[in-house]
């Protein structure tokens, strides 16, 4: 048995059920009926898999819980987008978003409780980190929300690993839930439909590279330079911008893929014509395709740039052969958007950290 996958921990993890299964002797057809039903049936329990034997449920249900995650809370926005919050059997919270965007719907998941890199205007990041998710427990909120999104007639169409959490310091798992997202027995959707965002975690960009599973890479930015990156990521002084851009190239040039660089507009901090064209400078020779994002407010002193100053913005990198679209935000009336799923509970943690209560175990390093 593969030593990685703790026994009570992994759920939904199809690697795992098809270890269990061989071991047990179960005939080859059962890989099947089980990949259908979790994938494609969303059971919720074993119990629901009734063309399973019943022995073989509740062994099953013994070994890998088919819900590994409890749902605390479901909450609909004006758009269209579902924000779902869970807790870990250890009492972590965990949050998932399901977006729409013409005719996608996107699921945003996390990859850990927390956050370790403290991005100063990210609500996630002011959370700390609680711990790493498994793979099940990552591929677990795609299926939940996928059952919700079935209520309503519609699939899944994209997932992207930008919930909570720094995907590449959780790499395996995240690795895991991708493959069973993509596998064809298993969720089934497409590589090219399931996206990594990382902070610039360079061990991570260089993994991937060297991955045969086609996912996207997407590249948070923020900044042209070291000096102002760290200021907003702290991961800088670890992986400064010049090692950053030698794993994109490395990984364009192994992949032939282009990555997605994010580039979160704050007004009066990086905003101004003078970075537009030192990211253009960055980012010059191709490979790079730039997503302007609108900051959604969590508490802190930044705030969004105008309107104006992102077409200006947009502009400049235009003038430096840069392609650039600006991403609109989602279900920000529910807390949802990109760097709000936290927002709660930072709140909550302020107000006891003010009263001089000891801080919630999420909070803690
Ligand atoms: N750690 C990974 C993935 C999670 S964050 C990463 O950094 O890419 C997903 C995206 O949301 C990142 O681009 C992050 O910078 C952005 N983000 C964080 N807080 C935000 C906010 N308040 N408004 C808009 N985007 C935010």
């Amino acid at each position: 048995m593969a030593s990685s996958f703790g026994h009570t921990t992994t759920t939904v993890d199809l690697e795992r059920v098809n270890t269990l299964l061989e071991e047990w002797g179960e005939p080859a057809y059962r890989r099947r009926q089980v990949s259908d039903a979790a994938f494609r049936g969303l059971a919720a329990t074993w119990d629901d898999v009734t063309v399973l034997p019943r022995a073989l449920r509740a062994r099953l249900a013994d070994a890998e819980p088919l819900a590994e995650l409890t749902a605390t809370e479901v909450q609909h926005a004006r758009d269209g987008t579902i924000k779902a919050g869970f807790r870990t059997r250890d009492g972590f919270p965990v949050e998932a978003v399901a977006m729409r965007h013409r005719n996608r719907r996107t699921v945003c998941v996390s990859s850990q409780s927390g956050c370790a890199l403290a991005c100063t205007f990210c609500a996630t990041g002011a959370m700390g980190l609680g711990r790493n998710l498994h793979a099940g427990e990552i591929s677990e909120q795609v299926i939940v929300l996928a059952r919700m999104l079935r209520e309503q007639g519609e699939r899944v169409s994209n997932v992207v690993m930008m919930g909570m959490g720094e995907p590449f310091m959780n790499y395996d798992a995240v690795l895991a839930a991708c493959r069973t997202l993509n596998d064809p027995n298993g969720f089934g959707l497409g590589a090219r439909q399931i996206a990594i965002s990382t902070a610039g975690w360079v061990p991570g960009i260089e993994r991937l590279a060297a991955e045969p599973l086609q996912v996207k890479l997407a590249l948070s930015l923020h900044a042209p330079n070291d000096e102002l990156r760290s200021q907003l990521m702290p991961v800088t002084r670890r992986f400064p911008i010049d090692r950053l851009m030698a794993a994109c190239r490395s990984y364009r040039a192994a992949t032939r893929r282009r990555v997605f660089v994010e580039y979160l507009l704050l007004d009066g901090v990086n905003d101004s014509d003078r970075l537009a064209a030192e990211l253009g400078e960055l980012l010059a020779g191709g490979g790079f395709h730039v997503n302007l994002i609108a900051y959604n407010p969590t508490g802190s002193d930044y705030r969004a740039s105008t309107p104006e100053r992102v077409s200006a913005f947009a502009a400049v990198l235009q003038r430096h052969g840069v392609a650039a679209s600006y991403r609109r935000s989602h279900g920000q009336d529910i807390d949802a958007a990109c760097g709000q799923l936290a927002v709660r509970g930072v709140r909550e943690l302020r107000r006891r950290r003010r009263a001089g209560a000891a801080p919630a175990q999420t909070a803690s390093r």
